[in-house]
């Protein structure tokens, strides 16, 4: 065995070997007193705020499928689904915690990889990766992300703050994560624009900071699930129903382009999942606030409807501009 296959197998470097690799991959941040290499890491959060912590696993082929996506978009999602949960609070990302089960035939190129997209991802959301957990798997990749994150405590937007009366809206554009998906099952690449979306999705968190600081948003949930599911979590914790416009639904030209010829796939615009973009509640009178911020953040965010009484559930007016109930069940995992 020469020397470069030996540098390429992760038996040979070893768990520890691994670790270091990974650990020399990692930036200094003031924030963190003790990080990778001890047993545990520890950190500072800005004063008055309360600590966020959430987790996200992603397995082979539940999530994502190695032969669809690049070990470097994948390290990217899998901190970028995790940080999009930070920005549903309202709050900034500061430390990640990775675990990752391995199987023993990865190559340490692609292992690389796989760090330095999660290692891209969260420099830009200013974050910093502080510690985790190595083993092999006998069977899928397996990643395992904790993120901690901190928000004023006056500041934590919740699901269950949505009123009667306030409107809702939604960042971006949906259903092109889930169109590039079906687009993959079918045997079919998606374009760049939508392939993009799918693999790497964008955690809205300087959006969701806006929101929060400047308490324009009531109830707030990132769209993970899908359109459906998702106002259906914000309208179970708030007690509320609501009436959303179908035609207001924001949608990217790639996918109206395609719905246009495939009126068929419509229902990936309200169950389609993994969009990441934030839906949120605002009270009617801050409208212009949050036009304002849309500009100042140069990204869209679209009135799709308003929240009702609990007892009519979730309603939509179709595209023919007829009333009708939608069911708010979205992906799961074990239906
Ligand atoms: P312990 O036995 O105490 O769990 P480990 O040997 O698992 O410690 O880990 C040693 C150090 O390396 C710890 O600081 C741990 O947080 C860190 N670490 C392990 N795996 C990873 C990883 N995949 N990414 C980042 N840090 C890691
Ligand atoms: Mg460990």
């Amino acid at each position: 065995m020469n020397d470069t296959h030996k540098m390429n197998d992760l038996k040979t470097v070893g768990e520890f070997g691994l670790i270091d690799m990974i650990s020399r991959q990692v930036q200094a941040d003031s924030s963190v007193c003790v990080g990778i290499g001890d047993d545990c890491a520890a950190t500072t959060m800005p004063s008055g705020h309360v600590l966020l912590t959430t987790k996200d696993l992603l397995i082979e082929d539940v999530h994502f499928r190695r032969c669809w996506t690049s070990l470097y978009q994948l390290g990217r999602k899998s901190a970028a689904v995790n940080l999009s949960d930070i920005a549903a609070m309202g709050g900034s990302a500061h430390h990640l915690f990775l675990g990752v089960a391995l199987p023993e035939d990865m190559a340490l190129a692609d292992i690389e990889q796989f760090t330095q997209g999660f290692l891209d991802e969260i420099a830009a959301a200013g974050a910093t990766l502080c510690g985790g957990d190595t083993c092999r798997s006998t069977g899928s990749l397996i990643v395992s992300v904790t993120v901690q994150g901190s928000i004023a405590a006056d500041q934590v937007v919740q699901r269950s703050g949505a009123q009667v009366g306030d409107h809702i809206y939604v960042s971006g554009t949906l259903g092109d994560s889930a169109l590039a998906l079906a687009q993959l099952q079918r045997g079919i690449i998606p374009d760049d624009y939508l392939a993009q979306r799918h693999h790497t999705p964008t955690p809205r968190l300087q959006l969701g900071q806006q929101l929060a600081e400047r308490k324009l948003a009531k109830a707030m949930i990132d769209v993970s699930d899908g359109l459906c599911a998702d106002l259906g979590h914000i309208l179970e914790k708030s007690h509320c129903g609501a009436l959303i416009d179908r035609r207001k639904i924001p949608l990217s030209v790639v996918t109206q382009q395609h719905l246009r010829q495939h009126p068929e796939d419509e229902e990936l615009v309200l169950r389609g999942g993994e969009d990441y973009e934030l839906l949120f509640c605002v009270s009617p009178q801050h409208g212009n606030a949050v036009a304002d911020l849309a500009q100042q953040l140069e990204l869209s965010l679209t009135d799709i409807g308003t929240i009702q009484d609990f007892a009519g559930g979730l309603q939509q007016l179709d595209s023919n501009g007829q009333r009708c109930t939608i069911h708010t069940q979205g992906f799961n995992h074990f239906g």
